[in-house]
C-alpha cells in the first residue's frame, strides 16, 4: 500500500518511514514529495494547525490520487500568549534562518521568569475520496536561556522536554522521535490509518 508525505521535509520521511517499519502489519511504500517535483505548493493560510495540515494534505491527495500524510506545527510559549504557534516558521521573517529564530525567541523572553512551553503537530490523512482526518500530539517543557547541542532543527537547541534535563538537539533524534509532538501525533495517527481500514 502507498502513502504520500505531503513534506520535502527529509527528516520527516525518515521518522515516519522509521514507525512505520517498527509496526506490524502490511508493508507501506512510503512515498514523499521528492517524487513529485511539480506537486503544487501549498500556502498555510489556515488559523490552526489541523486547518493547514487538512488543507496540505487535501490538495496533495487530489493531485497524486493516493492516500496522503500531512503535518503542520509550532512552538506554544506560555509568556508570549502562545506566540510563535501556527507562524513558528515565519515568525522572525520569511527567509530567516534557525538561529535567527532563537534569537528573536531569547530575546522576547529576556527576564521572563516562566519559561514553560509546548510544541503542539497536527496530523492529517486524506484519502482522495474521503474527508480529511486529523489527529494532534503535544510535548510539554520549557525554554532555556542560551542554546545547547547540535541535532534536529528549528528550536531544538532551547526547548527542554519535561523528564529531561537536556534539549530536544541534545538528546538527538532517536530519543526525540520516540517522545516529540510529531511522535505522538504519528502513533495515532497509524491507530486512525487502521481503524479506516486502509489495511495499514
Ligand atoms: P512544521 O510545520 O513542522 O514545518 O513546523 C513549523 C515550524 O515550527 C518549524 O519551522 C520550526 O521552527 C518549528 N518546529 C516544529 N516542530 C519542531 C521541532 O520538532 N523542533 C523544533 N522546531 C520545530
Amino acid at each position: 500500500m502507498k502513502l504520500v508525505l505531503a513534506t520535502h521535509n527529509q527528516g520527516k520521511v525518515r521518522e515516519l518511514t522509521q514507525l512505520l517499519h517498527n509496526r506490524a502489519g502490511e508493508p507501506v511504500e512510503v512515498i514523499s514529495l521528492q517524487n513529485y517535483p511539480n506537486a503544487p505548493e501549498v500556502v498555510e493560510d489556515r488559523q490552526t494547525y489541523r486547518g493547514n495540515a487538512a488543507k496540505k494534505a487535501s490538495v496533495i491527495a487530489k493531485y497524486t490520487g493516493l492516500l496522503t500524510l500531512a503535518d503542520d506545527a509550532g512552538l506554544e510559549v506560555d509568556a508570549l500568549k502562545g506566540a510563535p504557534g501556527i507562524h513558528s516558521k515565519r515568525w522572525a521573517g520569511e527567509d530567516a534562518t534557525d538561529a535567527i529564530r532563537i534569537a528573536k525567541l531569547l530575546k522576547a523572553l529576556e527576564g521572563v521568569t516562566d519559561r514553560r512551553a509546548r510544541f503542539v503537530a497536527a496530523i492529517a490523512v486524506v484519502h482522495p475520496d474521503a474527508n480529511p482526518e486529523g489527529v494532534q500530539g503535544v510535548c510539554e517543557g520549557h525554554i532555556l536561556h542560551t542554546p545547547r547541542g547540535e541535532s534536529g532543527f528549528g528550536y531544538d537547541p532551547v526547548f527542554v522536554p519535561d523528564g529531561y534535563e537536556q534539549t530536544f538537539a541534545e538528546l538527538g533524534e532517536n530519543i526525540k522521535n520516540k517522545i516529540s509532538h510529531r511522535a505522538k501525533a504519528l502513533q495515532q495517527a497509524l491507530a486512525l490509518l487502521s481503524s479506516l481500514t486502509y489495511n495499514l
